[in-house]
This record gives C-alpha cells, structure tokens and sequence, in this order.
C-alpha cells in the first residue's frame, strides 16, 4: 500500500507532512511512500534524504496522487490536486475542515477525507495524533522570541554599576498549550508573567509556572458553566466580556509583551484587545496575536503582518508560527500522522513488513468517525 506526500505551498507553509525518519517507520510498518519532488525542502529535508529512507520521489502532485492509496498534506490540497482523485482514496492533513470550501468536491470523488484538527483530544489513545497540541507548543515557545526580537528592551532585569534595568512585563492572554509554553518560555528569558484564560482550572497551571493569574470575576452560573465543559473553553455571557475588558485594560496598559492565543475551534477568535486598550499601551510594546488567522484576538491585526499603531505599538499578526520552526514542527507532525495511519490498517502492529496491508477504514470507530469529513461521498461535517 502506497503513501503520498503532496508538496505545500511554499510561499506560506515550509512544514512537510511525512520526515524521512516518518518514512522510515512507515517503510517498517509495510508502506511504500511516494513523495512529492521538494517537499521537504523549505523544512531542510532534502529529496535524498526521503530516498536514503527507502520513499519514491514523483516530480508532481498529479504523479503522487495516481499513485497513492493514502495522501497526506500539511494543509488542504491545492484545487489543481483534487482533480486526479478517485473514489476510496484516503487524504488526511490539517484541512481547517469548518473553513473548507472543497468538501463537497472531496465527496463527489468519493475521497474519505480525515481533519486532523477534529481529534477527540480527551481520549488518552489520541494523545499522540494531536496535532493541535504538538504544534502549539512549538509556537507558544516561538511566540515569545518574536516578541524578544521586536521589543527594543531586554526581557530580564539587569543590574549594573549604570543602573538597574526593570524585567519586562508579559501579558499571556489564552493558556491553553501554545500559552502554558509561552509562560515557561518568558520565565526562562526573566520576564514578570500575568495571564488569563477563562478556564478556571488554567489558574493553578499559570501560578505553576510562577506566572500571576489575572482574575476576570465570575458568577456561580458561569462557574458550573465552566465545570461542566470538562475543562474545555465555554462560551462567556455580555457581563463576562464585559470584565474581563476591563481586566486586560489594565493589565494591557502597564504591559511590555502581550502574546494572545486563544482560538474557539469551528468559529471566528473571540476579540480579546479592543482598539481603546491598545491607544492606552505604551509605546515600544508588542502584541502577538496567535489568532490572526482565524479572525484575531486583536483588534486591527492583520495576518503575516506587523503593524505600527498611531501611539506606537507594534502589532504582529502571527498567523502561521508553526512554519517558523518548520523542521521540528513538521517531525512532531509527521508522528501524528504516522501514529493515525497505524490505526488505519490491519493488521494494525508495530512490524507488519511481512504481512499485506489492507485498509480498515470505520466510521465507528471513534477516532475515526470524529476526523472523517467526508466519506462514501457524503460530508460528514457537522455545522458549527
Ligand atoms: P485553543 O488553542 O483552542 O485556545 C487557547 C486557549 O484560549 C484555551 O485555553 C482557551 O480556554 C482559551 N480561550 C478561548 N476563548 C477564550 C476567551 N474568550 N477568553 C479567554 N481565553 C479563551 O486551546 P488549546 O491550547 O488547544 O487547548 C484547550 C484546552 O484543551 C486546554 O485545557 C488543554 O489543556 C486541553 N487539552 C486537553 C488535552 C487532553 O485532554 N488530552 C489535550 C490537549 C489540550
């Protein structure tokens, strides 16, 4: 059974969705793995290195598409790529899937089309195909040495016989995985840290890390609300809103730093910075917004921009970090997916090279029910 690579765009993505170290397993496993001429180029893998792992290279995606029972890709295939599809052939990436306008051409070829980003992320089986997790975490790092490379200050105190410099002040806004990462990550470079989910159960997490929690008050009501989501972001009433504005005003306003991140999956990034705070932030402060790319968390970003505000803030839309640290992003990612591919066959064990592959695809199963969005040309997405 034949595994493609199909090449991302290059001019906005440099991850790769298979390593040769990921070919490498896949080869154990009893896959053949065909990959797209420089694909790994803009991530540092060259093609020699997928061949010295045992893949075949194919100078197009139309040649890796014929010939490929299973396709993955770091984003959704490019509209050309779709074209030479047939009905069982499998595609997995990370397909923005609530976003996707070619759904309904993926179930008109009869593809069964896997979202990474839909996985169950509470199933313990699951943990080592979460995407969402192995790529936050590089970017909630990466997140914070933007922000060191834009801000004209140093981030630790200093104290010299000249004088003593004051610690930056870092606002993390979202601490989930991409912020827990950029906690730790401002605490090693010496910064003072405050951040603020509307997780209540991110508090003991944050002051873990010996970051301060900034506290946006709650009713009884929201509280249950909170409990009852499993730990998962819940969706905050006007008065929640409305406070916590009024927290991140005044925290925004003495801040050096302030890294965003927080994302509602299926839906539009809710606002968390409105333009009054960002007029009231001193000048050479820097915002990274993480949420860029899906609507923003900052009012006025502009995805894969950095922009200057009249009172000199800087403002960096930063919509596609994981890109950045394309190298180690995409190893991490490649394991996801090699992890996910494992559970797609039978049999499904750690050294089949002598056993012939044949596919299990079940939309019973819950991890993969819960990724397929299209299958036996159906789409299989519910609406958010
Ligand atoms: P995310 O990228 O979807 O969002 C980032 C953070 O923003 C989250 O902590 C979220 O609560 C927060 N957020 C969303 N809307 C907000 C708002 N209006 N105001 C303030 N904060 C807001 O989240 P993520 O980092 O992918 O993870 C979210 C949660 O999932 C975390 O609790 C994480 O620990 C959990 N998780 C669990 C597992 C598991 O159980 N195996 C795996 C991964 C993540």
């Amino acid at each position: 059974m034949k595994i493609g690579v199909i090449s991302a765009d290059i001019a906005s993505e440099s991850r790769v969705a298979l390593t040769p170290d990921a070919v490498k397993k896949l080869r154990k496993l009893g896959f053949e793995v065909v990959i797209q001429s420089g694909a790994g180029q803009a991530a540092y893998y060259a093609d020699e290195l997928y061949q010295a792992a045992g893949a075949d290279i194919a100078n197009s995606s139309a040649e890796v598409i014929s010939q490929s029972q299973i396709i993955t890709t770091v984003n959704d295939l490019p509209a050309a790529a779709t074209d030479g599809l047939t009905s069982g052939q499998i595609v997995i990436g990370m397909l923005d899937p609530y976003r996707n306008t070619q759904l309904d051409t993926y179930a008109a070829k009869g593809a069964t089309v896997f979202a990474m980003e839909l996985l169950p992320r509470t199933l313990s089986r699951a943990q080592n195909m979460d995407v969402l997790s192995s790529q936050a975490n590089l970017a909630g790092y990466k997140a914070v040495l933007l922000a060191a490379n834009e801000y004209s200050r140093p981030f630790p105190m200093f104290m010299t016989s000249a004088g003593t410099v004051k610690p930056a002040k870092v606002v993390i806004l979202g601490v989930g995985v991409a912020g827990l990462q950029a906690i730790a990550t401002a605490k090693r470079l010496g910064a003072v840290v405050e951040a603020s989910d509307l997780r209540p159960a991110a508090k003991e997490q944050v002051e873990s890390l010996g970051g301060k929690w900034l506290d946006v008050p709650m009713s009884e009501d929201e509280a249950q609300k909170a409990k009852a989501t499993g730990g998962y972001a819940w969706t905050p009433s006007e008065q929640y809103i409305k406070d916590q504005a009024a927290v991140v005003d005044k925290a925004l306003s003495n801040a050096d730093i302030v890294i965003t991140t927080a994302q509602i999956p299926g839906r539009q990034a809710p606002r968390l910075v409105h333009g009054a705070t960002l007029a009231k932030m001193k000048a050479g402060s820097v915002l990274i917004d993480m949420a860029a790319g899906t609507g923003g968390n900052v009012e006025g970003s502009v995805p894969n921009e950095t922009i200057t505000t009249d009172n000199g803030v800087r403002v960096v839309g930063a919509a596609n970090i994981p890109s950045m640290l394309a190298a180690q992003s995409s190893d991490l990612y490649a394991n996801n997916l090699v992890n996910f591919i494992t559970t797609l066959i039978t049999p499904a064990h750690d050294d089949a090279a002598t056993t012939e592959l044949a596919l299990n695809i079940d939309m019973d199963d819950e991890i993969q029910g819960a990724l397929a969005v299209t299958h036996d040309s159906q789409v299989r997405l519910a609406k958010r």
